[in-house]
């Protein structure tokens, strides 16, 4: 099958859809290159060979507005590179195909943030087809937006029958996705946090069929103690799922699957950094106190199951990581990960704000892999066929 390892790229021009939708300061510099970094590998193969012309959107942009200007990224991109990557300030349009028209093999060239035009979220056909007229191979190395059939992530391939791949990025979060979901060794430990049940619900259900220990973490935690009845003061709380809580609760049973929910909880007077705490039964939460991290009994319980598993995947922190007073909870979590990783656990971390914590407590490369999709992942995980991937199949 045709790949981005053994095309020939020699004399063609590549479109590629990346991801440098990345923070700036006030001063527009990049404040966290990972997403330029995790492109690179792919952006280098194809400039051994051929002219790469780069595509990415950057921010939410209403307009044209300056601030979303990919112009912002050439300097880090260079640098990064370590050769000049020339600019562009649009996507499409005569200017845009006089500039490719003069690219040599080697040349690296930048096009203005895709979102300047309404048509890219839309997935407006004439558009992708005037980006794809610039080039003669397309790539998708942008698994983040793999989730939307926007017009350079997926309608845009359909002008590519032959000559179409995804980068080195895509396909190694594919691999990993796959090794935890289907040829993952056992026991196979789940972990998922985060604030509400209602955005994991199905993930929590397909999940439920693959691993052998389901541990629930962060908010999602409260709709599952008060749907068994115990107290939880004023934690985040979706009523609306309690019944879909309880039905959880009994098909894991009733399938062998373990669905570990917290034991004690670190709680708060007020959501503030300057809260008062105490620690109870997760069931014992006072009233007018939240439950904002997991307790030192929860932290030793997680990191047991998780020492004791030969695959782990990570999503959601396991309380309000954000403020120091309940970020032990995920810290644990993280280093529990990486230890189960240097005795050959393969772990997987994947959602903004796992990766996020990862990568606050630099241990992001103590675990196998750490996803860039977050909600690219949830949706793979949800069993649903991403239109980005998918367009590369058809
Ligand atoms: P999500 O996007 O669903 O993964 O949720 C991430 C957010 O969940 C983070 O901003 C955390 O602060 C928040 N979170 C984690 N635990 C709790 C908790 N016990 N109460 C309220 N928010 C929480």
């Amino acid at each position: 099958m045709q790949n981005i390892d053994n095309y020939n790229f020699t004399d063609k021009k590549a479109i590629v859809r990346v991801d440098f939708n990345v923070p700036l300061n006030a001063n527009f510099k990049v404040t966290d290159n990972t997403r330029i970094v995790a492109a690179l590998p792919t952006v280098k193969k194809i400039a051994s060979q051929g002219v790469v012309i780069l595509m990415s959107h950057l921010g939410r942009p209403k307009a044209k507005e300056e601030k979303f200007s990919l112009k912002h990224i050439v300097p880090e991109l260079s640098k990064l590179l370590g050769k000049n990557v020339q600019f562009i300030d649009d996507c499409i349009g005569e200017n845009v195909k006089a500039k490719v028209a003069a690219l040599k093999n080697g040349d690296v060239l930048l096009l203005e943030n895709l979102r300047y035009y309404p048509e890219e979220k839309k997935g407006d056909k004439a558009f992708a087809k005037q980006l794809a007229e610039l080039a003669d191979v397309y790539v998708n190395d942008a698994f983040g937006t793999a989730h939307r059939a926007h017009a350079s992530t997926t309608i845009i391939a359909q002008f590519f029958p032959d000559d179409k791949m995804f980068g080195y990025l895509i396909e190694k979060e594919l691999k990993s996705l796959q090794k935890v979901l289907t040829e993952h060794e056992k026991p196979f430990t789940a972990i998922l946090g985060g604030a509400k049940v209602s955005s994991k619900i199905i993930v929590i259900e397909k999940l439920l069929e693959k691993v052998d220990n389901l541990i629930i973490a962060g908010g999602m935690t409260y709709t599952f103690i008060k749907a068994q009845g115990g107290n939880i003061g004023s934690s985040l709380v979706e009523d609306d799922y309690l019944d879909m809580a309880k039905e959880l609760i009994i098909k894991a049973k009733t399938s062998g699957i373990n669905l570990i929910l917290p034991i004690d909880s670190v709680n708060a007077d007020k959501f503030a950094e300057d809260a008062n705490t105490e620690t109870t039964a997760v069931n014992e939460v006072k009233d007018n106190w939240m439950g904002l991290d997991i307790g030192p009994e929860t932290v030793k319980l997680f990191s047991d199951i998780i020492l004791n598993s030969k695959t782990v995947l990570w999503n959601g922190p396991a309380g309000v990581f954000e403020m120091d007073k309940f970020a032990q909870g995920t810290i644990k979590i993280a280093e529990a990960l990486a230890e189960a990783t240097s005795k050959g656990c393969y772990t997987l971390v994947g959602g903004g704000d796992s990766v996020a914590a990862v990568k606050k407590y630099h241990l992001d490369d103590k675990v196998s892999y750490v996803s860039t999709g977050g909600g690219a992942m949830l949706e793979f995980l949800e069993g649903k066929d991403l239109p980005g991937i998918a367009a590369m199949k058809n």
